[in-house]
């Protein structure tokens, strides 16, 4: 199946599963804003929690933080994001539609790089074993002239954006033929700077309201609250503060369901160090969430790193984690070298100090910061969509069968076990509903007696329950169930008594967090 058939299923499947539904749908939603469901936020807390526990309960050196969306209007100024949190648009004059003028070239550039490797794959099809890649990449001209265009190409957006000079932007969209996926046409607009920050107002008029901004990132909260955590907890370098919570952007082009939200959620840590180690620490926490994501199991080949050859003027170091999407390989998660940026642009605009005394070497100073910075929702949408399995049943007598079955990891599952009596009747549900009663300080159960049972363990297949516990005749007797698994159907008989044992092990979240 088409990859973007397989996503438009994933949305569809999200929104009939109770996982995310669209904002205010019955006004016929809201742009790039989506609510979570029953199971949703179930998913969404337990990573969270997995992200959390990470971070706060495995490093004695990393504390927690809840800071305010509202921020004093100077924060915003002092971090930059007042004059420089813009993105550049465009508009095709003929479809009425709005672009971000990077995004086009970018996915013009990406377009490019497409058409090497299709010549490429075609090379090796034709040559078969003789094929030698690295010399057929050097010298063939089809490759060579291609890569020349994207090298010039690439070249001058780089420096346009460096410059944010605009008018060069518009003109490499002109130079590249690039059209409105819409109307076709390349009857474009100026490009023009569009700030990413909601407002609103604080305080009555009569009292002189001031304006203030909803957060675009959780990251400022922690630099503000820099000295208060650092003086209240006593806190020696290297030290970290971590924090989950919302952020608002108003994205110009939101596509890609929760991958670009107007309204989001960050987990953010900012690591504190001491200038001159950034560097080593930069690696640390490249690798060490890496590995994070990684120990879900979804396949070490799905993710890389891209590090960015362009860096934004206060970084010394940055990469970006990515996962490769059913619409290719994207951002899920940014680690930044920051240097004392930020630290120092607060100490400048409040007048504070925002220094640490080293009492190694009695001095004070500006520390610089390493930040990890992730976004739950994009995280949510990527262990959705390597979830999700569309596999075909049909077994050896022919009769056609299928699933759609969310492969998630136990762990991070909404509903760990569903308690299903065989039928509705001779006292099955009593034993189900005690099953249940017992298990629910432990795991997240559900009972259900509705339909017949092959249908009840699709139901949960769909929602990626791991366990199914049937109660049947046998249970009356010997007080023994069967347990079938989500990911291998198969069924096995087990103890009442021992059905927490063998399902707390592989639900468990220090179990996770010991492959960290
Ligand atoms: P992008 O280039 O995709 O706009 P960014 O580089 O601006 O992202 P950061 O500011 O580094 O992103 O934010 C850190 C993380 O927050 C991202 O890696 C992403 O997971 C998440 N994030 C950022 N913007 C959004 C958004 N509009 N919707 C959902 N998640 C987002």
């Amino acid at each position: 199946m088409a990859q973007e058939d397989l996503f438009k299923k994933l949305i569809a499947h999200c929104k009939e599963y109770g996982y995310i539904f669209p904002s205010s749908e019955i006004y016929d939603g809201l742009a790039a804003v989506y609510d979570y469901g029953q199971y949703g936020v179930e998913l969404k807390n337990n990573i969270k929690k997995y992200w959390w526990d990470s971070m706060v309960l495995l490093h004695e050196n990393i504390v927690g933080l809840d800071s305010a969306i509202f921020m004093h209007p100077t924060a915003w100024k002092a971090s930059g994001h007042v004059d420089a949190f813009n993105d550049p648009l465009i508009d095709n004059k003929d479809s009425k539609k709005r672009y971000r003028a990077d995004v086009l070239i970018e996915e013009h550039l990406e377009k490019l790089s497409e058409k090497i490797e299709k010549e490429v794959e075609k090379a090796r099809n034709r040559f078969g074993e003789k094929f030698d890649e690295a010399l057929f990449r050097s010298t063939n001209p089809r490759i060579l002239e291609i890569s020349e265009k994207y090298e010039q190409l690439h070249k001058r957006f780089v420096d346009a954006l460096a410059g944010s000079d605009l008018a060069e932007l518009r003109q490499i969209i002109i130079d590249s033929e690039i059209v409105c996926p819409v109307s076709g046409t390349k009857n474009w607009t100026e490009v023009r700077h569009f700030n990413l920050m909601f407002s609103t107002e604080i305080g009555s008029t009569s009292d002189g309201a001031m304006k203030i901004y909803l957060r675009p990132e959780t990251a400022q909260g922690i630099f503000v609250n820099f000295l208060n955590v650092q003086k209240t907890g006593r806190m020696k370098l290297p030290f970290g503060i971590a924090q989950i919570g919302k952020a608002f952007r108003n994205e110009i082009v939101a596509r890609q369901f929760i991958f670009r939200m107007r309204e989001f959620e960050q987990m953010e840590m900012q690591f504190f160090v001491k200038p001159g180690t950034e560097l080593q620490w930069f690696s640390h926490w490249k690798e060490a969430r890496m590995k994070w994501h990684r120990a879900l199991g979804f396949g070490d080949e799905n993710y890389r790193f891209h590090d960015h050859d362009k860096l934004a003027h206060y970084a010394n170091a940055a990469t970006d984690i990515e996962y490769k999407f059913p619409f290719g390989f994207r951002e899920v998660e940014g680690i930044h070298s920051r240097t004392d940026f930020d630290l120092k642009q607060h100490q400048q605009y409040s007048g504070r100090k925002m220094q640490y005394f080293d009492p190694e070497i009695n001095k004070s100073y500006i520390p610089y910061v390493i930040e990890t910075s992730i976004g739950v929702d994009r995280m949510f949408l990527q262990v959705v969509a390597a979830s999700y399995y569309e596999e075909d049943l049909t077994g050896e007598d022919g009769v056609p069968d299928s699933r759609v079955v969310l492969r998630l990891p136990s762990v991070l599952a909404p509903v760990k076990l569903a308690v299903l009596p065989l039928v509705r009747k001779d006292g099955l549900p009593d034993i189900s509903h005690r099953i249940v009663d017992d298990l629910k300080f432990d795991f997240n159960c559900q009972y259900d007696e509705k339909d017949s049972i092959g249908k009840r363990y699709r139901r949960q297949d769909a929602i990626g329950t791991p366990y199914c516990i049937t109660i049947d005749y046998q249970t009356v007797d010997d007080s023994t169930v069967t347990i079938r698994y989500r990911d291998t159907m198969l069924q096995e008989r087990v103890a009442i008594a021992d059905l927490k044992n063998i399902i707390a092990d592989k639900v468990s979240l220090q179990e996770q967090l010991k492959k960290l």
